[in-house]
Order: C-alpha cells, then structure tokens, then sequence
C-alpha cells in the first residue's frame, strides 16, 4: 500500500510495467522459472474529486484489486464508480441470497441424462439450482452465483443443493424407484474447505445412499494448479463411493495433462463449445478423438449441451455414453422430473 503523485494514469501503469518487468528479470537471474504474478489496484484521486480519507482511499484501491484478482498473469486496475456499485449490488445480493438460503427459496431443478447407446434410457440427472424468488420469478444461476462464488456462499448453497438431492434420492428408492446417477455442481470454494469431503460423504450416509450412485462435479479450472490437492480428493471420494467428473471440459485451459494424472470416472463435453468452431467436420474430429480417448482410459463421456438429434446419431457413432442437452428435457422441477421418469417406466 502506497501513496504516488501522478498526472496522468498513464504514469501509474507504465510504473506498474517497470515493476513487474524488475520482478520477471530478478526471478530470471535467480534461475527460477516460476513467475510471480502481480495483481495491484488503485484509486486516483484529483483535486476536484474533494477529500477522502485515506481509509476510504484504501477501500477503493482494494476494490479495484479485487475486481481482477483470480485472473490469469498479472494486471493492474483502477477504482471506478461503476465498480462501487457493481459491489454495492453484489453485497445486496449476498445479503438477499443468505435470507433466501433460510426460507428455502433456493430450489434443485433436474435436468435428465440418457444413456444413447442401444436405444435412449434416462439414466439420471443433473441437479442445478434455482432461485424461486417470490417477486422477480425463477432466476437462473449465471445471475447469483458469480457473486455467491465472491462471497462465499457459494458453499453453503451447495451443500443446500446435494442435501436436497440426497433428501429426494431417498424418497425415491424407499418408494421402489430404480436407481438413477445424480450429479450436483460442487465449487471451487467447497472443494478447498477442509471438511469438503466428510461433509458429502456424511451427508450420503446420513441417507444410507448406495455407492457409485452420487455424483459430484468440478470444472477442469479446479484441478490446475492444484493437481496434488485435487488428486487426494478424488480418491478420498471414491473411498466413500463417489462419483467424480470434470465439467466443461474442453472449454478452459487445455485439460489432457489433467486426462493423464488423474483418476476421474467422467467427463463431460459441453457441444455448444465445440459448436463455436467454423469447420464442422473438424470439430467432429476433435470431439471423436476426445471420446475415444477417454474411452481408452475407462473414463466416461457426458455431452451436454446436445440440441439436435443430428448430433445424438453422431455422438452414438462416436462411442459416447450419455447425452444431456435440450433435445432431450430441459431442467426441470421436482415433480416434472419424476412425472418424467414414471413415463419411462
Ligand atoms: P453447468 O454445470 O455446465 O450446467 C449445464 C448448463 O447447461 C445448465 O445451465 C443447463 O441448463 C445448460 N444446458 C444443458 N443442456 C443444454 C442445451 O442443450 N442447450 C443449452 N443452450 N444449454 C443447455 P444452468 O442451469 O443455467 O446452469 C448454469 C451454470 O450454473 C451451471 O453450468 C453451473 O456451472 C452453475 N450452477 C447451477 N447450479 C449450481 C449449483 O447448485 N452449484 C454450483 N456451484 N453451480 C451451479
Ligand atoms: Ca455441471
Ligand atoms: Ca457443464
């Protein structure tokens, strides 16, 4: 923390660039490949923005460091106004999100799974979360938890989730139901806690829920840069009978060395990714590569994001086990699900 005179931003950023180019050059000499990565804020003050104290000064630098903190490599950023009040909104949010938590207006939507190869079977589903907000409707995910993974709250919105789904399992099977996979999303956030796994696990036995049946699905960011961590997760879980996935796999940083080192039972392949590439047959060439691949390694494949019937036939052809997506259902309420699942017999 520092106070600089300036006259133009432009002083303070190139600073920053002079900065970090001594940092890179140090850790050069030292031989040491690993760089550092510098993430600074700051808030400028004119003479005609009139007095702040330098308490609040700080506050609004660290806001700004905040805003690009997590980011990949090194950034500066500078306090704006629109950033005060994208955070005024996201602590509100927080505050009405913890409310929510406690009058259980948070609810577990299922999206189902099928099984594609030999005819099309559900084979479980999904859980993802929704806000049942009594004034504004049902709220989808991308608009709370961003700000619920900032604060925290993340992780009790996930447990909330799997004990819901443990809570309905139950039910299902005491009623004679058939035995389903269900997968809920766990957070970066939850997977660092240290009671992350005895939580889940208890939880499940708290419900006499049968091994191999309870997903729990982590997106490839999670497993970089953590890979030790990650790697003893994975296998404490499977301990006590989870399931274990990786998530959009494909769509962040390459993932073939997380292939490699670790033990995970699924993958799931977002399509509409993949759908982003201009050549379509090149982006079946991938997406058949990457199938046979896990294949070869006993890993499971999960498309999602699967909206034509054109791309069911071509994932069948591929080798693919199990298709979530939009040509199939949608997620879906509680009793909309089971409704669904009474169909199918
Ligand atoms: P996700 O885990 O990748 O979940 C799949 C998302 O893809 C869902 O969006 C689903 O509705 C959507 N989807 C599935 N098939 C299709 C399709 O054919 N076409 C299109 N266009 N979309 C499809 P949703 O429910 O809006 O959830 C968005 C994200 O929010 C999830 O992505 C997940 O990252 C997060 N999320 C949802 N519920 C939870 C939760 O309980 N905990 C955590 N940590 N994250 C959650
Ligand atoms: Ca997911
Ligand atoms: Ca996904």
């Amino acid at each position: 923390m520092g106070l600089r005179r300036y006259r133009e931003r432009r002083e303070l950023t190139d600073w920053f660039d002079r900065l970090l180019h001594a940092l890179h050059q140090s850790e050069d000499t030292a031989a040491n490949l690993t760089y550092i990565g510098l993430c600074m804020g700051f808030c400028c003050l004119a003479p005609e923005d009139g007095a702040l104290t330098v308490n609040e000064l700080v506050n609004r630098a660290n806001m700004a460091q905040k805003s690009i903190k997590g980011e990949a490599g090194s950034g500066c950023a500078f306090f704006t106004e629109s950033l005060r009040r994208q955070n005024l909104q996201e602590a509100a949010l927080e505050a009405e999100g913890k409310q929510a938590l406690r009058l259980g207006q948070f609810q577990p939507y299922f999206q189902p799974k099928f099984d594609i190869q030999g005819g099309e079977r559900l084979s479980g589903a999904e859980v993802l979360c929704r806000w049942i907000h009594p004034e504004r409707g049902v709220i989808p995910p991308c608009e709370f938890i961003p700000a619920f993974e900032k604060s925290g709250l993340i992780v009790q919105l996930d447990r909330y989730m799997f004990r819901q789904a443990c809570q309905w399992y139950r039910r299902h099977l005491d009623g004679g139901g058939r035995p389903l996979n269900l997968a809920v999303n766990v957070s970066r956030a939850g997977l660092l806690r240290e009671d992350f796994v005895d939580y889940y696990a208890k939880t499940k036995e708290e419900f006499s829920l049968p091994d191999g049946q309870l997903e729990l699905e982590v997106t490839e960011s999670l497993a970089l840069g953590g890979e030790t961590l990650f790697l003893q997760l994975v296998q404490q879980l499977h301990q006590r009978g989870f399931v274990c996935s990786l998530d959009d796999f494909g769509s962040g940083y390459s993932s073939l060395n997380l292939l490699k080192n670790l033990p995970i039972d699924v993958l799931k392949l977002d399509i509409l990714f993949f759908h982003k590439s201009v050549d379509k047959n090149r982006e079946r060439i991938v997406v058949r590569n990457i199938i046979q691949m896990a294949r070869e390694l006993h890993i499971r494949v999960i498309a999602e994001g699967v909206e034509s019937m054109d791309s069911v036939a071509f994932l069948r052809e591929a080798g693919c086990d199990t298709v979530q997506g939009f040509v199939f259902a949608k997620p879906m309420p509680l009793a909309d699900f089971e409704r669904r699942l009474e169909g199918e017999g």
